[in-house]
C-alpha cells in the first residue's frame, strides 16, 4: 500500500513537472499548430531510364526518405521518364505546376536558362568535392536559386556522378581532327566544344543513347562512366572506351521543386526537402565511386572493351576551346556571364588550395 501511494505521488509530481514546462514554452512554438498535419500528395517526374540503378534508384529513396522523416505528411509519387512525360519536358512539367517535383541534370534544359550549365557540369571545372563546396558553401546555391526563380522553380543539388568516362567511339581518336565530322551525343558546354572542334553535338535523353548508337544515328556518345555504360549495353554498339571526361568532371544532379508548391508547405517539411536532396547528393557520389571499377573490369574483361586516355594534344585543344565556348557564350547572356565570373573565382581559389591538399596528396601517395 505505501509503495503504491508513493509511486502514484512520484507520477503526480512529473506530471505536474512536465504541464509546467510545457507552460513555460519549452515546447518549440508552431509545433503544434493544426496546420502543419495537413498530408500532401505530390507527384515527381525525372529525366532516367524506369529502374535505372543510382539515379531512379537515388530518386525513389529520396521520395521514401521524404515520406519517413514527415510522418508520411509528404507522400510524393515517382514517375520515370517517359512514364508521365517524357524525360526531357520534366522542367517544364514542374515550371508549369503539372507536376510538383522533377529530377535530372540543369545542362538539360540549356536552352531555357543558359546558365544552369555551370550548375551540372563546366568541362574542365570543378570535380564533385569542388563542385559541392561551391554550392553548399561558396554561395553557389544562392545563385543557383536565383537564376531558377524566374521560372519558378526551387532548385536543390542532388546527386552526383563524379568524373565521367569521354565517351564511346567507333574509331580511334589520335588527334583533334579525329573529332570533325562526328556526330556525338554530349550534353551542355561540352557539346558546344566539341562542335569547335568540328562535331556535332546531339541530345538525347539516356534512354534512346543505345538505339540512337546501334543504328548509326549518332557515331560516339558519352553517358556516365562504367557502371551506367554498362547499364545500356554501350559496349555493344562501340568499342572504344575512352577517358577522361573533360567535358563533366563532377556533374551535378538536379532537384527542381515548382516555387508555388514549395511555397505553400510549412517550414519543416522545406527543411526536409532539403535534407533529403543532400542526402541522396553524397548517396548517389558514393555508389558511382564504389561500383564504377567492377564494371570497368568487366567491360574490360568480359566485353573487349578497349579502354583508351585521350591524347594530351586533344585535351589541350579542347581546353582551349573551352575557353572561347564560355567567352563566347558570356557574350550572348548577361546572367551566364555573372555565373561565370562567380564560378570562375571559385574555382581559381580552390585550384590554389587543392594545390597545397588534394593535388600535393596524390603526388606524395605516388612516391613509394
Ligand atoms: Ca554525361
Amino acid at each position: 500500500m505505501r509503495i503504491k501511494t508513493m509511486l502514484s505521488l512520484v507520477f503526480v509530481a512529473i506530471a505536474v513537472l512536465l504541464s509546467a514546462c510545457g507552460q513555460q514554452g519549452q515546447q518549440p512554438s508552431g509545433s503544434l499548430d493544426v496546420k502543419t498535419q495537413k498530408p500532401y500528395f505530390w507527384k515527381m517526374v525525372t529525366t532516367w531510364p524506369p529502374n535505372f540503378p543510382i539515379f531512379q534508384e537515388g530518386v525513389e529513396r529520396f521520395a521514401k526518405d521524404v515520406q519517413t522523416m514527415s510522418n508520411n505528411r509528404l507522400n510524393i509519387k515517382v514517375y520515370a521518364g517517359g512514364e508521365l512525360v517524357p524525360p526531357l519536358q520534366t522542367f517544364e512539367a514542374v515550371s508549369q505546376g503539372t507536376v510538383e517535383v522533377g529530377h535530372g541534370a540543369g545542362y538539360y534544359w540549356a536552352g531555357k536558362i543558359p546558365a544552369a550549365q555551370f550548375f551540372t557540369a563546366v568541362p574542365f571545372g570543378m570535380n564533385a568535392q569542388g563542385m559541392n563546396a561551391w554550392l553548399y558553401a561558396g554561395g553557389g546555391i544562392e545563385l543557383y536559386k536565383e537564376v531558377y526563380a524566374p521560372h519558378n522553380l526551387v532548385p536543390f543539388p542532388m546527386g552526383n556522378t563524379g568524373v565521367q568516362m569521354g565517351g564511346w567511339f567507333n574509331k580511334k581518336i589520335e588527334s583533334v581532327d579525329d573529332l570533325k565530322g562526328l556526330k556525338m551525343r554530349i550534353p551542355g558546354l561540352g557539346g558546344k566544344v566539341f562542335a569547335k572542334a568540328g562535331g556535332t553535338p546531339v541530345l538525347l535523353p539516356g534512354g534512346e543513347i543505345y538505339t540512337a548508337l546501334d543504328r548509326n544515328t549518332i557515331d560516339a556518345t558519352e553517358w556516365v562512366g562504367p557502371y551506367h555504360d554498362e547499364r545500356l549495353g554501350l559496349y555493344r554498339a562501340a568499342k572504344y572506351y575512352y577517358y577522361p571526361g573533360w567535358h563533366e568532371p563532377g556533374p551535378v544532379l538536379e532537384l527542381i521543386v515548382n516555387k508555388k508548391a514549395y511555397d505553400s508547405l510549412p517550414d519543416d517539411l522545406k527543411k526536409i526537402i532539403e535534407t533529403a536532396a543532400a542526402s541522396a547528393n553524397i548517396w548517389m557520389l558514393s555508389q558511382f565511386e564504389a561500383n564504377n571499377l567492377a564494371a570497368l573490369k568487366r567491360l574490360k574483361q568480359e566485353h573487349n572493351v578497349e579502354v583508351i586516355a585521350f591524347p594530351d594534344d586533344v585535351m589541350k585543344a579542347l581546353h582551349a576551346y573551352t575557353k572561347e565556348v564560355l567567352a563566347e557564350e558570356s557574350e550572348k547572356d548577361a546572367t551566364f556571364k555573372r555565373v561565370y565570373e562567380n564560378y570562375q573565382a571559385f574555382m581559381e581559389d580552390n585550384d590554389a588550395w587543392n594545390e597545397l591538399s588534394e593535388a600535393a596528396y596524390q603526388k606524395a601517395r605516388a612516391l613509394k
